[in-house]
């Protein structure tokens, strides 16, 4: 099969059906086309991102994986604002060791001006050691927006998380259009963009297919890929996550990198459980991870982060100049 080697070649739908579904022991070729266009447009660097939960819990939303929607009945920390003390601790750690980006993320769909001008006062606090900033959010009124960027928020993250067809059966108190819409009109006024996905909800592999050509195009700078992690008290606490072996979530990540060779291709939540003794072909076409978990759940520490970086033969610390 013929793998793309620059952005300017695009594969087909069929194209990129036949790659999840390749066997898996003629994964070694695909692995490094995807290294190619790795290397070509991010070097050798993994973007590490530190995470903060601003505000957990509460959520108006029914979306089915979520820890933190109204239906979960998962035993999470439910607060209004994190403590100044962590969020400001967070971004001191991410200047502290020349980190790529620090994301933030509010749990809720709609939020009040006040709410946002709280936030606001805080990125600006947050940007005077020139931090890269992200905020995961809802839906934001095209006023809210401008009032983040001119604060100097960065990048907003607003996932897809799978195909529309599928969109329903994982929510049903917004629409696929409504996020879609909600990303022009960011992209609209100048945010850089990360929008991705989760693998492993019960979605076909057409509906992974159809994610990244909707993701396509978008063209985001980032696009987090992750892969479930079944949280108890959530609707989709016991689904069957035997589908994603090792091999498949590679074959996902290739074919975004693929699609997509410029952006920064996130492997997100999951990565410590479905790439565990995986790590080196990991970074071959993954360049950005998150450290020190995620949302909600745990994930591994910055220091070890580090080792299993190097010790994959890359590096997370800026390349010179
Ligand atoms: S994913 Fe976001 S919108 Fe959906 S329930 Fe969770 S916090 Fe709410």
């Amino acid at each position: 099969m013929f793998f793309p080697l620059d952005e300017n070649t695009s594969i087909t739908k069929n194209e990129a059906l036949e790659i999840l579904n390749l066997q898996d022991n003629d994964l070694s070729k695909l692995i490094e086309a995807a290294y190619q266009l790795r290397t070509k447009y991010k070097g050798n660097r993994v973007n590490i991102q530190l995470l903060t939960n601003v505000r957990s819990g509460n959520c108006t939303q029914n979306c089915a994986y979520c820890a933190q929607s109204r239906d979960s009945e998962a035993p999470i920390e439910k607060y209004r604002y994190v403590e100044d003390k962590k969020l400001y601790g967070d971004n001191d750690l991410v200047d502290e060791f020349h980190l790529s980006r620090h994301c933030i993320g509010l749990s809720g769909i709609h939020f009040a001006d006040s709410d946002i001008e709280s936030l606001a006062e805080r990125i600006r606090k947050m940007k005077k050691n020139g931090t890269q900033i992200c905020c995961s959010i809802g839906f934001l009124t095209e006023h809210q927006a401008q009032v983040l960027k001119e604060a100097g928020l960065n990048r907003i993250n607003h996932n897809l998380n799978s195909s529309r067809r599928f969109y329903p059966s994982i929510c049903t108190t917004h629409t696929y259009q409504e996020r879609i819409d909600n990303l022009r009109m960011l992209k609209r006024i100048g945010f850089e963009i990360c929008s991705g996905g989760i693998i492993g909800m019960g979605e076909t592999k057409e509906d992974v297919v159809d994610m990244l050509f909707e993701l396509k195009e978008i063209n985001p700078e980032s696009v987090p890929i992750n892969f479930l992690l079944p949280v108890k008290g959530t609707r989709l606490a016991e689904r069957d996550i035997s589908a994603l072996t090792p091999e498949y979530c590679i074959k996902v990540l290739c074919l975004a990198r693929l699609m997509l060779p410029k952006s920064d291709i996130r492997c997100a939540a999951g990565r410590e459980v479905y790439f565990k003794g995986h790590e080196k072909t990991l970074f071959k076409i993954a360049d950005s991870i998150f450290a020190s978990g995620y949302l909600t759940e745990g994930g591994q520490s910055l220091e070890a982060t580090f080792r299993t970086i190097e010790e994959a033969g890359f590096t997370w610390q800026v390349e010179s100049a």
